[in-house]
């Protein structure tokens, strides 16, 4: 069974068709990076997963749960927390609450939302503050940190909820560019372990480097795809290679 399966979907804003037909699917452990030029509709491909877009058409299965366009999505909200519980989300702007510290970000999901003790929960926010490389941080406020470790207490948060699949949108395009890499090697640790994982990046060496498989879009519809050595060795496309000119 994939871990994530979309079924040609659609979806227009303001009568604008940004996707036009996507058909996707993700096998449990593997790590997709998707790439493609600004506006041809990979930020909204993420957030159609976890339906923070809805979706004009289509049909989304995360695991064992779907959801379908062609039904009212207010008849469906059981399955869509359902299929939400399955996944961590990191933004391109980290979206962390600014008024609380590093140690309740990370927490609150799992205490508010799983109901985890919080004894439990901060025990295992410690840990993963070390997992990305930010122990003794755990009192600090966002703003006191930098843009790098702000996004990787976002990771640690989005850890914490104990997702099968973690989707990244754009995670290191807030950053300056002396912070990136430190986020990338967080998000190259976790593909170590076979998490499930989608990227949308512009880092296009880092997806060559630690994606499975990467795809290509283009004006709201996957052109290619392939292993990320063959798409970025031997792309089959013009698109695709007039695009990975001006990268590599
Ligand atoms: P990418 O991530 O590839 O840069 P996006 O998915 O962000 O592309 O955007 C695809 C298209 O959808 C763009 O034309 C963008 O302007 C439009 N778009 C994205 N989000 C919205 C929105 N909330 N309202 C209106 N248009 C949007």
């Amino acid at each position: 069974m994939s871990a994530i399966s979309v079924n040609n979907l659609v979806k227009q804003f303001q009568g604008q068709t940004v996707l036009r037909g996507i058909d996707l699917q993700v096998d449990p452990g593997e790590v997709v990076a998707i790439i493609g030029p600004s506006g041809s509709g990979k930020t909204t491909l993420l957030r159609s997963i976890n339906l923070l877009e809805a979706p004009d058409r289509g049909i989304i299965t995360v695991g064992d749960i779907s959801v379908d366009a062609a039904r009212p999505l207010a008849k469906q909200k059981q399955q869509i927390r359902a299929l939400r519980q399955q996944i961590g989300f990191v933004f391109q702007n980290f979206n962390l609450f600014p008024h609380r510290s590093v140690l309740e970000n990370i927490i609150e999901g799992p205490v508010i939302v799983k109901g985890e003790p919080k004894v439990e929960a901060t025990a295992r926010a410690f840990r993963l503050l070390q997992k990305v490389g930010l122990e003794g941080k755990e009192n600090s406020y966002p703003r006191r940190l930098s843009g790098g470790q702000q996004q990787r207490v976002a990771i640690a948060r989005a850890l914490a909820m104990r997702p099968e699949i973690i989707l990244f949108d754009e995670p290191t395009s807030a950053l300056d560019p002396e912070l990136v890499g430190e986020v990338l090697a967080t998000i190259r640790a976790l593909a170590q372990e076979k998490r499930t994982m989608v990227i949308v990046t512009h880092e296009m060496r880092f997806a060559r480097d630690v994606a499975d498989r990467a795809i290509f879009m283009d004006q709201g519809q996957i052109v290619e795809q392939g292993t990320a050595r063959e798409l970025f060795t031997q792309p089959q496309q013009a698109r695709t290679r007039q695009f990975l000119d001006k990268f590599l």
